[in-house]
């Protein structure tokens, strides 16, 4: 990876860290799950409402480090107005490009959420990036357990 897209995305990771978008409580939320990564201590509740098979409106609550803060902010914007299916399909993707398995991943197929690419050097932090998607998994499936990464 070239040094000034590294740059890029830990700008874009630092920005939602500060900033988390969508980082409310949604009364009356269609789903609601909580996630735990024990290995970092990340903790959030994702809130998710539906419109069919629509994410109409996405958001969490929470504290845990930079990378479970930022990807889960990142993933509250990106899955808005996704079907499920669409959205079970990007955390595929997602999946695929942390835990490294394709040489080849296509970066741009995921557009902004390639910020969180670096992590796959990093296994420890792959499960903070992780933990939002395997909560939002559990939401779609409707799932009431919390989530551990354990
Ligand atoms: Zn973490």
């Amino acid at each position: 990876m070239f040094d000034d897209l590294r740059d890029l995305y830990q700008e874009v990771i630092f920005d939602h860290n500060r900033n988390p978008r969508n980082f409310r409580i949604i009364e009356n939320a269609d789903r609601k799950v909580e996630g735990f990564n024990p290995l970092c201590g990340d903790r959030l509740t994702l809130y998710l409402q539906m419109e069919g098979d629509v994410i109409a409106d996405a958001s969490f609550q929470g504290s845990g480090c930079a990378i479970s803060t930022a990807s889960v902010s990142l993933m509250t914007e990106i899955v808005k107005g996704k079907t499920e299916i669409e959205a079970e399909e990007l955390f595929k993707k997602f999946h695929e490009m942390t835990t490294g398995k394709d040489e080849n991943f296509n970066l741009e197929a995921i557009g902004k959420l390639a910020v969180l690419a670096g992590v796959r050097e990093y296994p420890a932090r792959v499960k903070c990036a992780t933990l939002a998607w395997h909560t939002l998994d559990a939401a779609l499936k409707n799932e009431q357990q919390a989530i551990s990464t354990e």
